[in-house]
């Protein structure tokens, strides 16, 4: 393998979903070169999921409803989410919002019902038309002189001394190596859900960010907590599941087409009861009994080996249900030829979000100089479960703060050191090269990884459930030798998405394996209930001496 091309740039963004448009959009409007490159096309990720309606932002209903919301978000997050972030992130979010036309998208208020997890209505601001918006970016970032776009461009490595960023590996859309020199990066890859088999994430986002931040001396956090949103496996695979839909439920059935709830159910929850809880919130939760719907389709799948999920027949009165949510969803389903009252769909549960990721602190700073990571990419501000719409909150106002204190950083620091090819390319392959001579390839690592996943590590989590899939990770880790795929004529960027993947996964399975209780989505079955002395202990991933360390930090007590 050998560089072909060298480039130079003041900050480099990785990632163009909502976080990385944000970032890069701001670091040229400060004066300073960017260079944004995308695994996906340009607008990709989670931001442009195709099978949704559109997102949203919950911002605050005024000055005075700003405590209300953040006393609600430290409540969703259990004793994990970081106060003094989640502040930051309610005071700036309605100014943000505010500033999404600069990025050519334009922005309309909906209303409904709360929030997920939220207790009160509050202000929702939604946008859609994703071809649309990726035509306002492209025109938009294309009269930007100092931003220049990669698309189909990964990140392989990131290089660093020090403990200081020097530059990146990348591979381009025509396989060759560039080596960017740069002080200074902006992660925002996106979460892991794409290492999932059944995900609503596109296949981009796969966690290769939370690898290359770990191996530059970075740490991860609060990775276990985790959103599955139930995605149907028919009629329309992958499209989002619309949990209000079940106010008009007629009835759930197993594949089997016989009654599939109930079975589940412990004896003081009604079906009914399930049913309702389920209404109200899109992610899987540990916190009411809405929880039993999910973990009893996980039973099933488990049981019967069979992964369509259960079935919901639904009654006529959805077609006759004015609320604008229900009005939008049947919207959603008719542009995939799908009537609720007439047809019956599949669900299970798929991966959906994350919740933890790359540890940043109120300025997108990690802890190596230099490296800044923003969106869903970033962990630490949200709890264990996290309201609807604070997502795409955190990628605006960490997607700003991230390029402000990169520019911060870049203007005060003299250009980095410059490395050899030869340097470069040896030690990448030194770093990849297990030495092992196992034919496993990278196409058998994320299938195996990918069904795993899934079925060990869903909403239902155990020891013996769970711990087979990390001895298999830690087992292959050894095994697969990406440098070898690589010489025998793989993909580099196959290769080195399974190589990235396996260590994200170890990092995720060992912080899941971890944290012995049940709270917000984490549910483990072997630890059914939540623990009190874990309230405010967050779980942290770091690298040393190319082992992957979990321990509990003590975090900061809302
Ligand atoms: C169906 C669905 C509905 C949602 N609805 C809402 C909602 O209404 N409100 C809300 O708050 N949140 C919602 N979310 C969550 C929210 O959309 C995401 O958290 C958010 O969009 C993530 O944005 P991001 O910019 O951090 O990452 P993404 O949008 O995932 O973008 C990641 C980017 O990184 C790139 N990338 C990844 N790896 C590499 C690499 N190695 N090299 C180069 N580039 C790389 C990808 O190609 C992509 O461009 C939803 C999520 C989904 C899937």
């Amino acid at each position: 393998m050998h560089i072909e091309r060298h480039l130079t740039c003041d900050v480099l963004v990785v990632g163009t979903g909502l976080a990385g448009l944000r970032a890069a959009y701001d670091v040229a409007a400060d004066g300073l070169n960017v260079l944004v490159i995308s695994k996906g096309r340009l607008c990709s990720g989670a931001s442009f999921y195709p099978l949704t309606g559109g997102l949203g932002a919950q911002l605050p209903r005024d000055a005075a409803d700003k405590n209300d919301y953040l006393e609600e978000l430290l409540d969703s997050g259990d004793g994990i989410a970081d106060e003094h972030l989640c502040h930051i992130m309610v005071d700036e979010i309605t100014d943000q919002v505010g500033r999404l036309p600069q990025l050519g998208i334009e922005v309309a208020q909906a209303a409904g019902r709360p929030a997920c997890f939220a207790k009160r209505e509050r202000i929702l601001k939604v946008w859609r038309n994703w071809d649309r918006i990726r035509k306002n970016v492209t025109d938009i970032f294309s009269s930007q002189e100092l931003l220049t776009v990669m698309q189909h461009c990964d990140v392989l490595k990131l290089l660093h001394r020090d403990n200081r960023i020097i530059g990146a590996l990348l591979i381009d859309n025509n396989s060759q190596l560039v080596y960017v020199k740069t002080s200074t990066v902006i992660l925002a890859t996106g979460g892991y859900c794409g290492l999932y088999k059944h995900s609503l994430n596109t296949d981009d986002v796969c966690g290769i960010g939370h690898s290359v931040a770990l191996e530059a001396g970075a740490e991860l956090i609060n990775l276990e907590f985790m959103q599955f949103i139930p995605g149907l496996t028919a009629p329309v695979y992958k499209l989002l599941f619309g949990e209000i839909s079940l106010w008009h439920c007629q009835e759930i059935l197993d594949q089997d087409r016989k009654p599939a709830l109930r079975a589940f159910l412990p004896e003081d929850v009604s079906l009914e009861q399930c049913i309702r809880d389920r209404s109200m919130h899109g992610p899987f939760t540990t916190r009411d009994n809405s929880k039993y719907l999910e973990l009893a389709i996980m039973k099933d799948v488990i049981e019967h080996h069979r992964e369509q999920g259960f079935i919901i027949r639904y009654k006529q009165s959805i077609n006759e249900d004015s609320n604008e949510l229900v009005a939008s969803l049947r919207k959603l389903y008719a542009d995939h030829d799908i009537d609720l009252a007439k047809q019956e769909i599949s669900i299970a549960p798929f991966a959906h979000c994350a919740n933890g990721g790359i540890s940043i602190d109120e300025h997108a700073c990690t802890s190596v100089h230099g490296l800044f990571a923003a969106g869903e990419a970033a962990g630490g501000i949200h709890g264990a479960d996290r309201h609807g719409g604070a997502a795409t909150a955190v990628c605006l106002v960490f997607g700003a703060r991230a390029a402000n204190a990169a520019c911060t950083y870049s203007k005060q620091t003299s250009p980095p050191e410059v490395l050899s090819d030869t340097e470069i390319v040896d030690s990448f392959m030194q770093w990849i090269d297990t030495k092992t001579n196992s034919s496993i390839s990278p196409h058998d690592v994320l299938h195996t990884l990918r069904e795993q996943l899934w079925l060990r590590a869903n909403v239902l989590r155990s020891k013996e459930l769970s711990l087979p899939v990390l001895n298999w990770i830690e087992k292959t880790r050894k095994a697969y030798n990406a440098a070898r795929a690589i010489e025998s004529g793989y993909d580099v960027k196959l290769s080195m998405q399974a190589f990235h993947a396996l260590r994200t996964s170890e990092s995720l399975l060992k912080a899941i394996l971890r944290r012995e209780e049940s709270r917000g989505p984490h549910y483990r079955a072997d630890f059914p209930n939540r623990n009190e002395a874990l309230t405010g202990k967050r779980i942290k991933v770091s690298e040393k001496d190319h082992e992957i360390i979990v321990s509990y930090e003590e975090g900061k007590r809302p």
